[in-house]
């Protein structure tokens, strides 16, 4: 799967499911596998999905644990750096074949799926796209082949939606920098119990609304794990954590960038991080269609298949609409995904903002669907339910998402179409 994304744009575009169709033709184009090697990944994931996702995810949901075996897993196969350049280990992938993944292992284990969407988009993705060349030597192998597992540190115990009004602080000290602070709700921020996460970039104030982007490692001295989330709602197979910084020393060659480009790095990232929590709503809305679907025609009431009725009728129609539309536009937006520059913000809001509250009623619908039996835990649809309440919390909550678009929309409404 280490493959390099075309280089040229124009290049005709050609997918394996269209092979021996004429190239270059528009109509062939196939938004949700656009290349042979988007196809090719679709296949992958199918087979790593099935054969070692599923069989683990019910009881890692049950045990809150993260599956660091199938972790590495997922580095071998690519997994891990699906946007981190070959030079680094990576696949050289895009912004489509993000949210490919994305989208595939939330038809199974949303969970594991949020703590490789941390590991792979805020840290790798962010230090790849904002570091410099040698930061990116230093740790993008081992975080590429899930020899670490890594982390982003925004939200504070006071401010999360407010992030401009964070605490922790960085100082300057000798050649180098002394943090303080608590960061929470940090996915990846242990492994297990009692066990950091290996590194994490760390936003902190150094000035007065001006934030710089440092990375922590776990050895530094002063930096520990602080409470594990115990019983969460859902995504219960990622580690959620808070982080305690106590007077930790940062050397200057672990500052990202220029000190006060924090802002800029965090709000570069938030497109991709949008969209592949996006993606994530789109497995979970999948995986919940085909579960009721599934039930409505097996299942039999007053002599007819619950697919004859039309109040189930409505749940599955309207889910399948709703996912359809949704999935559109994720892949298109994906498809359009600048990794250099900023300039999708109002796609990256709007798609998780749908793509969000979509899964939530998918969900919400099979379970409907499945009566009694979708409310027990032996059924999928009751997780997927769980896990699909945080897609209207974090990277963003639905509120910041309405302000955001409509902010944006009201200075360029060249946007709406
Ligand atoms: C499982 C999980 C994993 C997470 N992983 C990470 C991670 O890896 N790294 C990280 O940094 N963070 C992470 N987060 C944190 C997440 O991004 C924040 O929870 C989110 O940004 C919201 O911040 P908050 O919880 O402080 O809520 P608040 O900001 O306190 O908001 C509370 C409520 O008030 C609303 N609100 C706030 N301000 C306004 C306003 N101006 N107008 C209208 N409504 C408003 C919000 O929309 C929300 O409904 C994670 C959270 C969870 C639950």
């Amino acid at each position: 799967m280490k493959t390099s994304v075309r280089s040229d744009p124009q290049e005709p575009v050609r997918s394996g499911s269209q092979a021996g169709e004429e190239p270059g033709n528009w109509r062939n184009f196939d938004l949700f596998a656009p290349s042979e090697e988007h196809a090719l990944l679709a296949e992958s994931l199918r087979i790593f999905v099935q054969r070692e996702v599923e069989p683990q995810a019910a009881e890692h949901d049950r045990e809150e644990r993260f599956n660091r075996a199938l972790f590495r897993k997922a580095g071998e196969l690519g997994l891990l750096g699906i946007t981190i350049p070959e030079t680094y280990g990576g696949s050289g992938l895009d912004g489509v074949a993000a949210v490919q993944v994305m989208e595939a292992l939330s038809t199974s284990d949303p969970g594991f799926g949020l703590a490789l969407l941390a590991h792979s988009y805020l840290f790798a993705h962010n230090l790849w796209v904002n570091a410099s060349a040698e930061q990116s030597q230093r740790f993008l192998p081992d975080a590429v082949q899930g020899a670490t597992v890594c982390g982003m540190c925004m939200t504070e115990p006071g401010a999360g939606t407010d992030v401009l009004g964070m605490q922790t602080r960085a100082r300057p000290e000798g050649d180098g920098w002394v943090l303080d602070g608590v960061k929470t709700y940090i996915t990846n921020g242990g492994v297990a119990d009692g066990e950091l996460g290996d590194v994490f970039i760390v936003y902190a104030a150094t000035g007065e609304r001006s934030l710089t982007s440092f990375l922590v490692e776990k050895e530094m001295e002063g930096f520990r794990l602080g409470q594990k989330w115990q019983d969460k709602l859902g995504m219960r197979a990622s580690f959620t954590a808070e982080l305690v910084f106590e007077g930790v020393r940062v050397p200057a060659r672990n500052v990202i960038g220029e000190p006060g480009e924090g802002t800029q790095h965090m709000m570069r990232n938030l497109e991709i991080e949008r969209l592949t929590l996006a993606a994530q709503g789109l497995g979970i809305a999948q995986r919940s269609l085909e579960v009721m679907l599934g039930y409505a025609n097996e299942r039999k009431s007053f002599g007819r298949p619950l697919r004859d009725h039309g109040q189930i009728q409505r749940y599955i129609a309207e889910s399948f609409a709703e996912y359809r539309a949704a999935r559109a536009y994720v892949y298109d937006t994906a498809r359009r995904l600048s990794f250099t520059r900023a300039g999708q913000r109002v796609d990256a809001d709007a798609t998780k903002l749908i793509g969000a509250q979509v899964a939530k009623r998918a969900a919400d619908a099979a379970i409907q669907v499945l009566g009694g039996a979708g409310y027990m835990g032996e059924n999928v649809v009751e997780r997927l339910w769980r896990d699909a309440k945080l897609l209207e919390i974090g990277g963003g909550t639905l509120e910041a998402h309405h302000k955001n678009i409509t902010k944006d929309l009201s200075r360029d409404p060249g946007q709406i179409a």
